[in-house]
């Protein structure tokens, strides 16, 4: 049986027990278990901190886990990134007090950076000939400039606000981070098995998200058109209505390109049209 590590609490947990559950595994988690039995596949949840997770994976204590990518780069354990899950995005970057005289990267040679993901900026810094201080602290590193603690920090970034609110302007992006199945270096033949069979529900859920699935009529003397604006998995399918002037056209469009797709769908005479989630594809 499998044993996966994922978020006991916080930003992931509850995205990652949605994509367990789409992939038709469910758990109750009692609020202080740290072990939970799924049902639906046979796999068992090992509930941590997202700071434990990559160390537990790389010692076999766990097979697999779910993790922001900036947590495995900063702990450097090894371990294999099986797949890119497409949540919990964010990227890690240097920011300095809105009043500094920033220019390029040598503004932080001699300053005092601090941060949560030291090893990280460490190899940043090293690797491009900054000499700077790093200083480490848990918690609320965003504050650190204002209370003179430190000149810049190197956190997490999301959409920004939090810079913005503490005084602060990005000034470089170090790594881009999104959760991550990460799998254990020496799995066994009959786990890695496991392992491929559950890599291809979230495959399938993961493709299938920011999918919809578009129904319409369409006069027939507007198919060639229709199909110049229709994607679809291979080519959108055609179906006869039982009016012979007017066709049924399905097809996959990318949530991105929806009402673009359909403003000019409309605008050739497509009527009806239906917009329907799609749950999996499966390749
Ligand atoms: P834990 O108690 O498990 O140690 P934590 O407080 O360290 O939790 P969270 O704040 O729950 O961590 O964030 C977990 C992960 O979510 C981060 O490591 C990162 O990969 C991702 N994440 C995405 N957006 C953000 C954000 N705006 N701020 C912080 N983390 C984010
Ligand atoms: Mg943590």
């Amino acid at each position: 049986m499998l044993r996966i590590a994922i978020q006991a609490k916080g930003r992931l947990n509850e995205k990652t027990m949605a994509l367990l559950a789409d992939a038709g595994i469910s758990a109750s988690v009692g609020s202080r278990s740290l072990i939970a039995h799924a049902k639906g596949f046979p796999v068992d949840l090992l509930l941590l901190r997202d700071d434990d997770i990559p160390q537990a994976v790389a010692m076999g204590t766990a097979d697999i886990g779910i993790v922001g990518l900036n947590e495995v780069e900063e702990k450097g354990v090894e371990v294999e990134r099986v797949l890119d899950l497409g949540f919990g995005g964010c990227r890690l970057s240097l920011a300095v007090p809105r009043e500094a005289d920033y220019k390029d990267l040598g503004w932080f040679d001699g300053k005092r950076i601090a941060t949560s993901y030291p090893e990280i900026l460490s190899r940043f810094l090293k690797a491009n000939s900054i000499n700077a201080k790093i200083h480490t602290i848990t918690g609320s590193v965003e504050i650190a400039p204002a209370v003179g603690m430190a000149d810049a920090i190197f956190d997490i970034v999301s959409s920004g606000g939090t810079l913005i609110q503490n005084g602060l302007v990005e000034v470089k992006s170090v790594l881009d981070s999104q959760a991550v199945l990460i799998a254990s270096p020496g799995l066994s033949a009959e786990k890695r098995e496991e392992l491929d069979k559950l890599c291809f529900r979230f495959r399938s859920i993961i493709e299938s998200r920011g999918m919809k699935y578009v129904l319409m009529n369409i006069p027939k003397q507007s198919l060639d058109e229709a199909l110049k604006v229709l994607p679809g998995m291979k080519s959108p399918t055609i179906l006869h209505l039982a009016d012979p002037d007017w066709l049924s056209l399905h097809a996959v469009i990318p949530e991105s390109q929806l009402w673009e797709r359909i403003e000019r769908l409309k605008a050739i005479g497509a009527e009806d049209i239906l917009v329907l989630v799609l749950e999996n594809i499966v390749k």
